[in-house]
């Protein structure tokens, strides 16, 4: 199944007189459990794309689908709907909220979703788990490092299920050791069945997926689709 289809997507800001094309006519889809890498150097619209598959902004032209549903026709507030039940949000900056505990931070998304104190306790404690945290659950983001609060963040976006994590520069603010901590999550995550898709100008990341998107100047350079390692 399509976890994400693009088609002909164009975005384009008016900036007074002038249009700027940043998004120019691009298509593509990630199926379930694909890990898609969409790389390109500043300026080539990575941002852009990344608001628009967040369901953040919307399209100037094309369609967007999630889950086969169309959502660039979507109301703000039906947007917004989608962004929290399918979506997991990885940022370069981590985004935790510094007076909680790993823990709580991990049981945010859960208690706006309605999950009962109890259920969303043995989640959070899962998916801390999961990203190796089992140890630290209750330390707040000042006592872990920079890789371990990235994997704090991970077990945020996944607590709710989402359809797919999209992750925007996960190791921008990282040094090369806690960068690779995360890589071998995200690896780790999709052998396991998960849906990734990362946007990133770290290099490093270019033969981490299962396919590779390269964007430039708007439109797709290429797309390249990885038989070695994972698949
Ligand atoms: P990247 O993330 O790859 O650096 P962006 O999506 O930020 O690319 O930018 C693509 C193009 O769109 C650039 O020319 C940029 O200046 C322009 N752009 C991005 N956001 C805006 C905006 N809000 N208003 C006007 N122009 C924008
Ligand atoms: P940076 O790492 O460049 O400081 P982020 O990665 O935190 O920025 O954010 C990337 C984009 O996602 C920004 O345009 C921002 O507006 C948006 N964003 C950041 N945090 C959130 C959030 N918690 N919910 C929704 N959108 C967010």
């Amino acid at each position: 199944m399509a976890v994400m289809e693009l088609k002909e997507v164009w975005k384009i800001y008016d900036v007074g007189e002038v249009k700027v094309e940043a998004l120019r006519g691009v298509s593509f889809g990630v199926e379930d459990g694909e890990y898609a890498i969409i790389i390109g150097p500043s300026g080539s619209g990575k941002s852009t794309l990344l608001q628009i598959l967040g369901c953040l902004d919307k399209p100037t032209k094309g369609q967007i689908f999630i889950e086969n549903v169309e959502v660039s026709k979507m109301k703000d507030r039906e947007l917004a709907g989608v962004r929290n039940k399918k979506i997991g949000f990885v940022f370069q900056s981590f985004n935790l909220l510094p007076k909680l505990s790993a823990l709580e931070n991990v049981e945010l998304p859960l208690i706006y979703a309605g999950v009962s104190p109890k259920k969303r306790r043995e989640i959070a404690k899962e998916q801390l788990e999961l990203v190796g945290l089992g140890d630290r659950i209750n330390h707040r983001p000042t006592q872990l490092s920079g890789g371990q609060q990235q994997r704090v963040a991970i077990a945020r976006a996944l607590a709710n299920d989402p359809a797919f994590l999209l992750a925007d520069e996960p190791t921008g603010n990282l040094d090369t050791k806690s960068g690779e901590e995360i890589l071998q999550i995200f690896r780790k995550l999709n052998d396991m069945g998960k849906t990734l898709v990362v946007v990133t100008h770290d290099m490093r990341m270019l033969d981490e997926g299962s396919k590779t998107i390269k964007l430039l100047d708007g439109k797709i350079q290429s797309i390249e689709v990885n038989t070695v390692g994972n698949t």
